[in-house]
């Protein structure tokens, strides 16, 4: 087999680039080591900044997430029995966040690739990359009981943090930064309305939570916990006790529902420099990890590819490496940005486990100034919506 762009991963990353290279005349071949079924119900973010909702209407696949999605031009921060709002279209020139889920974002891209019957191959096993320092790498691996070779010009790394790709790059060509932190959030995806308009973000001296949403019928919501939390010891009635605690307010109600999903995610900054090794490009979480908190795992991914496929498109049209040399120092400016506001918030927001009084009145300091003065509320807005230029 020989194709112009082997992509490992049917994640955002691996399937919105092999979308923007298609749209540009260039082939590409997707592999996934998990099945369509897994692949689309794997639920993970639903905050959509401007610039990547613009992008993925600009491919072509934006028709279901502008009927579907939901246009937010607000958050909610919580804290001291007192909810706020950061009106973020007022401070931002009229920008706005789409919300509109992962799995969705996910469906439609498979399904726009499977219609035009473009390769793209789910379960498949041992996957492999080599010669990534030669002008001809590529990627080996089993498919239905039978081993394949994939030629290619390129191979790009969306595989995610715990893919094959970056790991297959030789010790000392990348600098690994990263941090992890002593808590996680128990999440769950409940059948009931959300019960506020926006999504709110809620410091609690029992620790953070988080109410969001993924459609009109449908809440998610996190509380803070252990890293290693045990679910089993998480029964429905405790999960929505301790929402209720965390998220209540007088005069407001918490509505539950049915939890239909749930799990436990760690938390962890992670970026790796550079994001590339001959003609490996890595994208997305294989590349960088963010804590959720600032919404910017899912936009960062599709940033990295936009940057990718335009670098790719050049190289084909004129020869010149140029755009694909600077691609790495070009997506990690973002990242860096991406990571500052993501542990920034994380760390206004959290109960801090070893933490004193002292760290908990620097939290409420900094939360009373985003709230109340103007300068420091754009400040969080305009990371919050994406910058446009970093
Ligand atoms: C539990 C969880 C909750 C999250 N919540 C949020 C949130 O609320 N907001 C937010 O902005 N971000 C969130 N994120 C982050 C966000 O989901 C990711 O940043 C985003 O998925 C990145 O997309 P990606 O395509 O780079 O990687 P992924 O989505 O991880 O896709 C990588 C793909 O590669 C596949 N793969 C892995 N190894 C191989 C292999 N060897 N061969 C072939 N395929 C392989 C994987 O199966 C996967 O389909 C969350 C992440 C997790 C894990």
């Amino acid at each position: 087999m020989r194709t112009q762009v082997g992509i490992v991963g049917a994640g955002p990353a691996g399937l919105t680039l092999a979308q923007l290279l298609h749209r540009q005349g260039i082939e590409s071949v997707v592999l996934e080591n998990r099945s369509r079924e897994y692949v689309e119900h794997r639920v993970r973010a639903g905050v959509l900044e401007q610039g990547t909702v613009d992008l993925l209407v600009e491919a072509g696949i934006g028709e279901r997430l502008q009927r579907e999605g939901l246009v937010h031009h607000g958050i909610g921060i919580q804290f001291d029995g007192e909810r706020h709002r950061i009106p973020l279209s007022e401070l931002t020139d009229g920008r706005t966040i789409v919300v509109y889920g992962q799995t969705e974002v996910v469906r439609d891209l498979v399904r726009a690739r499977l219609a035009e019957g473009l390769p793209l191959l789910f379960e498949v096993a041992d996957v492999r990359v080599h010669d990534l320092d030669t002008d001809r790498p590529g990627i080996r691996f089993t498919h239905d009981g039978a081993e394949h070779a994939l030629a290619c010009d390129v191979v790009a790394g969306c595989d995610g943090y715990h893919g094959v790709c970056r790991p297959s790059i030789p010790a000392g060509v990348i600098s690994e930064f990263s941090r992890e932190y002593p808590f996680g959030w128990l999440g769950i995806l409940a059948d009931v309305a959300p019960s506020n308009d926006e999504v709110v973000y809620a410091h609690n001296e029992r620790g953070f939570a988080l109410l969001s949403m993924r459609s009109l019928e449908l809440s998610r919501l996190y509380v803070q916990c252990r890293p290693d939390e045990d679910l089993a010891e998480w029964p429905d009635d405790r999960i929505w006790e301790e929402l209720q605690l965390r998220l209540g307010l007088e005069g407001w109600t918490l509505h539950e529902g049915p939890v239909l999903e749930r799990g436990v995610t760690g938390m962890r900054s992670y970026v790796a420099e550079p994001m590339r090794y001959g003609r490996l490009f890595l994208a997305g979480d294989a590349a960088h990890i963010v804590p959720p908190t600032g919404a910017k795992g899912l936009n960062l991914a599709i940033h990295d590819v936009r940057v990718l496929a335009e670098a790719i498109v050049a190289w084909y049209r004129t020869g010149s490496t140029t755009l694909l040399d600077a691609y790495s120092d070009a997506c990690l400016r973002r990242v860096w940005r991406a990571e500052h506001f993501s542990w920034w918030m994380t760390s206004m927001l959290h109960r801090l486990e070893h933490d004193d009084d002292f760290g908990l009145k620097l939290q409420l300091s900094q939360l009373r100034y985003v709230t109340s003065s103007h300068a420091a509320a754009v400040s969080l807005a305009e990371n919050y919506v994406g910058l446009e230029r970093v």
